[in-house]
């Protein structure tokens, strides 16, 4: 171990407070990595969540490697050696786990990359008794695991709570009999019905290249893998277990709110998925707060729509009442209350995030937003009148059934809500500024979209360029939109199926050179993205068993495109996709 990168690991614990140092005597060990910097790791509360929840087993010990960058990655390059954890130094092939913890498409060439710097062979088939047992957690592997089910041994599928301390008293119990490495897979697959070893199956595809079936290959393994789910959400709401200043929320201790999204947007994979929508008890984000308090005063509340969470107002006034602040990424237009708005102001909030996602009335309810432009408006009035915030707005452009009129309608509805800024800041004389965040719909598994194709890379460069030169017009709005190339790569591991994983491997071949590994590809991956699938199409995911019942999702695509809209969640009033 080069003495420079232990100095540098040295300098990034010392600025850490709640690290978790363990003794490795005759415990199970675990690698944690993020496929991505330590600053992107740091900043996730899943991924802190786990480290604690990990760490919290007496025979667990769990340390943090992360992808090495900048200096470090020069200095591992140059000194030749393999990847070590950052607590201990330990190398990755130490380890009886390497557990990576997956919530972007974009972070998986990163995968593969960790595990060739960890020296660890790239292909689940390729390892032996000498090696880490290589798995996943995170919310892709219960979207879809399968572009790169071959380089893991297995997924744990679903919410990492109810089946934590199961899933680790059978493994270690395993490791500590020093069963072979077949017999602890099958066991795991056996035992754990959230457990998916992608081994145990084959594919068989039809001569138009779709999936004729998935084939079962040893006996324990099952048709339905349950995805795991806490509900209701019992324990204390999960908060930011190290602090660090080195994250993208320096200074602010996160705290979960809630789980899930019930107004049931028919792009958003989070809503569909986290179902059904749970909020945390309101006397335990109280508890768990008034503890956090005694060591920093600021929070970053999280939850998929903070104005639903029951009691927010609550939780807001208390931070306020002990001197503290908070902030939350976006608000629903139709939940700003002026208390919200009220609360965020004391809090030195600077920018308001609102999420259109739609320029016309008609799309928005093609996507069930359930959100008017006049109740747009409105919430910009209010929050023009109550302060000088900068407005953010979210939009998405080739959303299925866009016309031209609905991208022209992004134009006019920014061109009305920049009208409402200057009118109720008049008094002021400044009126805040107006940010733009225009990204491309990704169609995403198990939603009403996933049998959408995605617009073409050509169209989509062409609305961009259209907003841009439009919007520049108006001048004083700040556009930012996002590379479309890499949005496609990202619906390519959104939708792929098992065969995109030889376009991963190319692209680690090819250090990252995304033209040259399709060049190579023997499979077009357009496949995957561009071709509209039929209803009865076996899907790459489909064996991952949320409770929502597929015949739902098909009932919301169809009213989709007859452009109706459907009911938000009524827990325990509904019973209407399965999940509840
Ligand atoms: S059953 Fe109803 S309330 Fe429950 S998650 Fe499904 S749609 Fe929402």
């Amino acid at each position: 171990m080069p003495d420079r990168i232990a100095s540098l690991y040295r300098a990034r614990l010392s600025k850490e407070k709640g690290t978790i140092r363990k003794e490795w005597g005759g415990k199970l060990s675990i690698a944690l990595c993020y496929p991505n910097s330590y600053r992107i790791g740091m900043s996730s509360l899943g991924f802190q969540t786990i480290y604690h929840l990990l760490n919290r087993r007496e025979e667990v010990v769990a340390e943090r490697v992360f992808l090495p960058e900048g200096p470090e990655l020069s200095l591992r390059l140059e000194e030749g050696k393999g990847l070590v954890s950052l607590e201990s130094l330990s190398p990755l092939q130490r380890f009886d786990v390497v557990a990576f913890s997956l919530s972007f498409e974009n972070d998986f060439p990163n995968i593969l990359r960790i595990l060739d710097l960890g020296r660890i062979p790239l292909l689940a088939e390729e390892r032996d008794e000498a090696h880490p047992l290589v798995m996943a957690g995170g919310v892709i592997t219960f979207l879809n695991p399968e572009p790169i089910s071959p380089f893991f041994d297995f997924f744990l599928t679903g919410e990492a709570e109810p089946v934590l301390d199961p899933f680790l008293d059978l493994l270690s119990g395993l490791k500590r009999s020093r069963s072979p490495r077949k017999e602890i897979l099958l066991r795991l697959a056996e035992e754990i019905p959230s457990v998916y070893v992608p081994s145990f199956y084959s594919v068989e595809y039809n001569r138009d290249g779709t999936i004729r079936e998935r084939i079962p290959l040893e006996s324990p393994a099952r048709e339905r893998i349950e995805v795991a789910r806490l509900n209701p959400l019992c324990e204390a709401p999960a908060i930011s277990a190290i602090r660090t200043p080195d994250t993208e929320f320096a200074g602010r201790i996160l705290v979960e709110l809630g789980r899930g999204c019930g107004r049931s947007c028919r792009f958003c994979a989070a809503g569909y998925v986290y179902r059904p929508p749970r909020g945390h008890p309101l006397p335990q984000i109280l508890s768990s707060l008034q503890k956090a308090m005694s060591e920093e005063k600021k929070f970053g509340l999280m939850a998929p729509s903070i104005s639903d969470i029951p009691g927010v107002d609550e939780v807001t006034g208390f931070i306020l009442d002990r001197g503290g602040s908070f902030s939350v990424s976006s608000l629903r237009a139709d939940g700003l209350t002026p208390e919200m708005i009220e609360n965020l102001k004391r809090s030195g909030q600077k920018t308001m995030t609102i999420a259109p996602e739609a320029g016309s009335d008609r799309l928005r309810k093609v996507i069930n937003k359930h959100l008017s432009e006049e109740q747009i408006i409105e919430a910009v009035g209010r929050i023009a009148s109550a302060g000088q915030f900068a407005v953010r707005l979210y939009f998405l452009i080739g959303l299925p059934t866009e016309t031209r009129e609905d991208v022209n309608g992004i134009l006019d509805l920014v061109k009305h809500i920049k009208h409402r800024l200057v009118k109720e800041s008049a008094t002021r004389g400044k009126i805040g500024q107006l940010r733009l965040s225009i990204n491309c719909f990704i169609p995403k598994s198990f939603t009403p979209f996933q049998w959408f194709p995605m617009e073409s890379l050509d169209t989509l460069k062409e609305k961009q360029k259209w907003l841009k030169k439009s919007l520049s017009r108006e001048g004083g709005i700040k556009v930012n939109f996002d590379v479309a190339k890499w949005a496609n790569m990202q619906a390519i591991f959104s939708l792929g199926d098992r065969r995109a994983a030889h376009l991963l491997r190319l692209v680690h071949e090819h250090q990252g050179d995304w033209n040259k590994a399709r060049r190579f590809s023997e499979f077009n991956p357009d496949f995957f993205v561009y071709r509209p699938k039929d209803l009865k199409e076996v899907l790459p995911w489909d064996f991952l068993d949320h409770g929502i019942r597929k015949e739902h999702l098909i009932k919301e695509y169809k009213l989709a495109l007859k452009g109706e809209e459907s009911e938000p969640c009524h827990p325990g009033d509904c019973i209407r996709c399965g999940a509840c």
